[in-house]
C-alpha cells in the first residue's frame, strides 16, 4: 500500500494532500492572521463590511447557484447572474460548477450509498469534510452527468480557470478594496477577514449540510434517507437547512417552503425574478407536499401502534388514509386552480365570488385535517384497547 493510502470500507482512498493542507491550514492562518492584524492595525468597519458582503455573495453564490440553479436547475438565471455564480462561487473555493454538481447529483442519486460522495452513514467527519481530503482511487470523474453544464461556454470557462478565479475574487478582490479604501492596513484587514476567514466560514455551512442536515432534525417529508430538517442550521446557511424537504422536493427553487421559513436563498432568486433576472421558478404543488406529509405521519403512526399491539388489523385504517389522501389531494389542486384563476381573470367573475370559493375549499381542506386528526386517534384507541 502506498504512503498515504488508506482503506474505508472496500475502497481505497489516497490523501489529496492539497485539500488537506487547505481545509487545515487555512483556518490555523486565517486566526492566527487575524489576531496579528488586530494588534498591529486595529479593525475598522471596513473589514466587517467586506466580510458580510463577501460572505453573502459567496456563500449564495453556493446555494442558490451551484446548488439549486446548476445542480438542480430549479430556475432559469440570465447570463449575468450565471456569471456572478461563477465569479463569487469560485470564491468560496469548493472547486468548479462542474465538479461540485457532478458530486451533487451523485449525491441526490445515490444518498447513504456508497456512490454517495458525502455518505452520511459514514459518520460526522466523513460526510463533513473527510471526503474532501480523501480521494477514492481509480474514480477519476467522468462528468457523465453534468454533460448539460459543461456546454455552457461560462462555466466551461470557470472550469479551466477555477483556482485563479477563485484567488482573484475570494482573496485578491476584498483586499484591493480595503487597500482603495483605507489604505495597506485595512487592505491587509479586508484579506484576512473577506478573504481567508470567509473561506472558512463558507465552507463550513456548506460542510455542515452534507454532516448536520443528514443527523439532525426532523423528517417530515420522508424517511427513505438520513436527510433532516433543520430550521436552526437555515439561518446560517442561507435556507439549506430544510434538506429534508429538498431531498423530497430537489426540482423545488424553495427549500424552505413556507413564507415563514428562512431560506435567503430562495429570497434571493424570487427577487432577481422581479427585476426580471431569474425566471420559470419551480415550485412543487401544495397537494404533494400535504400527501407527502401525511404520508410520512401515517407510516410513523402504523409503527408506533404495532410496537404497542403487532396483532393489531390495520386495513381499516389503510383504507381510510387513503381515501382522505385523495381527498386532500383534490381539495389542494382545487384550492391552486382557484387561485390561479383569480390571479388569471380579468372582470368575467366577481371577487366576491372568488373569495367565497376559496373560503370554501379552506373549510373542505379544514375539514379532512380534522378526520385525519380523528383517524390518529381512534388508532392509538385501537392500539390499547384488547
Ligand atoms: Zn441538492
Ligand atoms: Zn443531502
Amino acid at each position: 500500500m502506498a504512503e498515504g493510502t488508506v482503506m474505508v470500507t472496500q475502497h481505497r482512498y489516497n490523501i489529496n494532500w492539497l485539500n488537506a493542507m487547505f481545509l487545515l491550514g487555512i483556518p490555523i492562518i486565517a486566526a492566527v492572521a487575524a489576531f496579528w492584524h488586530r494588534a498591529t492595525f486595529g479593525i475598522g468597519s471596513t473589514e466587517v463590511i467586506v466580510l458580510v458582503v463577501w460572505y453573502l455573495f459567496c456563500g449564495m453564490s453556493i446555494t442558490a447557484g451551484y446548488h439549486r440553479l446548476f445542480s438542480h436547475r430549479s430556475y432559469s438565471a440570465s447570463r449575468p447572474v450565471v456569471l456572478f455564480y461563477s465569479l463569487f462561487g469560485a470564491g468560496a473555493f469548493q472547486n468548479s460548477i462542474i465538479e461540485w454538481c457532478s458530486d451533487h447529483r451523485n449525491h441526490h442519486k445515490f444518498t447513504d450509498l456508497d456512490n454517495d460522495p458525502y455518505n452520511a452513514t459514514r459518520g460526522f467527519f466523513w460526510s463533513h469534510m473527510g471526503w474532501v481530503i480523501m480521494q477514492k482511487e481509480g474514480n477519476d470523474n467522468d462528468f457523465s452527468n453534468v454533460r448539460d453544464l459543461q456546454a455552457d461556454p461560462i462555466l466551461a470557462w470557470q472550469h479551466r480557470h477555477i483556482f485563479l478565479i477563485g484567488f482573484i475574487v475570494g482573496m485578491v478582490l476584498p483586499g484591493a478594496i480595503g487597500f482603495a479604501i483605507g489604505g495597506i492596513g485595512t487592505g491587509i484587514g479586508c484579506f484576512i477577514w473577506g478573504g481567508l476567514l470567509r473561506t472558512v466560514f463558507v465552507h463550513h455551512g456548506t460542510f455542515l449540510i452534507n454532516s448536520a442536515a443528514h443527523i439532525w432534525g426532523t423528517q417530515p417529508y420522508m424517511t427513505t434517507n438520513t436527510s433532516k430538517d433543520s430550521a436552526l442550521l437555515s439561518l446560517f446557511t442561507f435556507g439549506e437547512g430544510y434538506h429534508n424537504f429538498h431531498h423530497a422536493f430537489q426540482a423545488d427553487y424553495r427549500n424552505g417552503y413556507k413564507w415563514y421559513h428562512w431560506d435567503l436563498s430562495k429570497w434571493l432568486i424570487s427577487g432577481l425574478g422581479l427585476i426580471g433576472l431569474t425566471s420559470n421558478l419551480k415550485r412543487t404543488p401544495k397537494a404533494s407536499i400535504e400527501v407527502a406529509k401525511l404520508d410520512v405521519k401515517y407510516a410513523n403512526e402504523s409503527k408506533n401502534i404495532l410496537r404497542i399491539n403487532d396483532k393489531l388489523d390495520m386495513s381499516n385504517f389503510d383504507d381510510r388514509v387513503g381515501s382522505y389522501r385523495n381527498s386532500l389531494r383534490d381539495s389542494f389542486r382545487k384550492l391552486a386552480g382557484a387561485k390561479k384563476e383569480r390571479k388569471s381573470s380579468s372582470f368575467n367573475k366577481s371577487k366576491q365570488i372568488f373569495a367565497r370559493q376559496l373560503t370554501e375549499l379552506r373549510r373542505e381542506i379544514k375539514a379532512i385535517k380534522e378526520e385525519i386528526s380523528a383517524l390518529f386517534s381512534d388508532m392509538r384507541i385501537a392500539a390499547t384497547t384488547v
